[in-house]
């Protein structure tokens, strides 16, 4: 006998779909089959009508936990997750105190206790903490955040020399780094010579940061990454003129994946006036033909994924006449499904395509494949059960997110997920949060294992000629 049985469903994967029922055990998928096959259960749900799919993995959120709780907590974040069908996030090192160390790690972890899902912490690569990168593998981190532009928190950005020394360091871990790829020195430069000018409407926040500060970056980083072995994740893809330094670095057998987020999907420069600086965000919204060409870009698979930048504000810190002094992003967990699932159903993409995008590739990407990303006996229970076509508002009043701001406010969506289940338990039940929760997010640590890695010229290695490490 099953713990659950979900009947009457439609099962959908990265390369199929079939009717079937789903029975889970123990938080795991314990029986697929036809309807009415599985035997008995504790609980049956009738989920005739809806899609169920593997849960979200959003790689890339700010709960901003410890240090920013006025903008969001764990429990706020996990919560807003949960509506949004994502039943697993990696949370995002620049809070205060940063996640720079294995005494803020576990500060870390402490706050995460409240997570209603599954979650990854990354730790920090910076340029004044090399020497702590060894204790956060040890400590357990799940992955490593590199802001190589300064951000929310404006942690230094490491320089070419530090950044070389912790991709030698992280290599020899397997673990994946993530970029923040935009170049500070660029960026830092034309700021001041814009601000300077008294230039500071909306848009000159993309001229203080023009594509070429991430073709640079993601170049750069591709060479570092080659070099030492180290695999590397480029975040928040916003412009057309990346993707080729990604594609050539994948095409050379760099160990090389890559995100964007709804709002380069579904924004351009058409959309400052109007929104003002809640458009803010780094790396900012490009023009309609980046736009396009990242879609492009995400139905090949130069893209690998999609994730949110969740990045949620006060609506005081939002709201500026002066760009410059606008914080950056908006929250996102709670709406990239929604969102993906209006362009599945006026037929951009196969729901099959978004599975790979939205789960399948992250998790294999980050070391979760086979337990996460796809539903299949003996995977972990975390499903999004959508129901395709449903119509919903978004409004930021409604969102679960402690931020009140979005770029999305009043836009239509087709499709949105009724039910969330992690690890086999509802945490969102026909629209509504399952109160009593927190606390049922685990850290994936106990699925996790990163292919194993082949760290390249070592013997050239700072610790190798230093010999400082046993
Ligand atoms: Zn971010």
């Amino acid at each position: 006998m099953s713990d659950l049985v979900l009947t009457g469903g439609i099962v959908v994967n990265e390369t199929a779909r079939d009717v079937a029922d789903i029975a889970i055990t123990g938080g795991r998928i314990s029986g697929i089959g036809a309807p009415g096959t599985l035997g008995t259960a504790s609980e049956v749900v009738d989920v005739s009508g809806l899609h169920l799919i593997p849960g979200a993995i959003d790689m890339h959120v700010h709960f901003r936990e410890p240090g920013y709780t006025h903008k969001e907590d764990w429990e706020t974040g996990s919560r807003a997750a949960a509506m949004g069908g994502v039943t697993t996030v990696f949370e995002m090192p620049n809070t205060n105190p940063p996640t720079r160390s294995v005494t803020e790690f576990r500060q870390k972890q402490d706050c995460a206790r409240k997570s209603c899902v599954d979650f990854g912490i990354y730790g920090l690569l910076a340029e004044d903490n090399i020497d702590e990168l060894e204790g956060l593998i040890d400590a357990g981190a799940n992955a490593f955040k590199c802001f190589m532009g300064n951000t929310f928190g404006d942690l230094p950005s490491p320089s070419t020399g530090s950044m070389l020394e912790g991709f030698e360091i992280i290599s020899g871990s397997g673990l994946r780094i993530s970029l923040h790829a935009e170049t500070a020195s660029i960026m830092a430069w034309r700021q001041a010579r814009l601000e300077a000018a008294g230039l500071n409407d909306p848009l000159h926040h993309i001229a203080a940061r023009p594509e070429v500060v991430a073709i640079e970056a993601v170049a750069r980083a591709a060479i570092l990454a080659e070099w030492t072995g180290a695999r590397i994740h480029v975040l928040h893809i916003s412009s057309a003129g990346e993707l080729r330094p990604l594609a050539e670095a994948k095409a050379r057998g760099v160990e090389i994946t890559g995100e964007t987020c709804p709002c380069y999907l579904f924004l351009n420069s058409a959309d400052y006036d109007r929104l003002g600086s809640v458009i803010r965000v780094n790396p900012p919204v490009r023009e309609a033909k980046d736009s396009e060409a990242i879609w492009e870009a995400l139905q090949t698979g130069v893209v690998d994924m999609i994730a949110t930048d969740h990045a949620p504000h006060t609506p005081d810190e939002k709201r500026n006449d002066n760009i410059w002094k606008a914080d950056c992003g908006f929250p996102g967990v709670e709406t990239q499904m929604p969102l993906m699932l209006t362009e599945v159903a006026a037929g951009r993409m196969t729901l099959e395509h978004y599975v790979r995008i939205s789960s399948a590739n992250p998790a294999r990407a980050f070391g979760m494949w086979p337990h996460k990303g796809r539903l299949a006996v003996g995977a972990l229970a975390d499903i999004a059960a959508v129901d395709l076509e449903r119509d919903e508002v978004i409004s930021a009043d409604r969102l679960h997110s402690r931020g009140k701001v979005t770029p999305f406010e009043g836009r239509k969506t087709v499709g949105a997920p009724v039910h969330t289940l992690v690890r086999g338990a509802f945490v969102q039940r026909d629209r509504m949060i399952v109160e009593g929760m927190a606390g049922h997010g685990t850290q994936v640590s106990d699925i996790q294992a990163m292919p194993t890695p082949s760290p390249k010229n070592v013997d050239q290695s700072l610790a190798s000629l230093l010999d400082v490490r046993p």
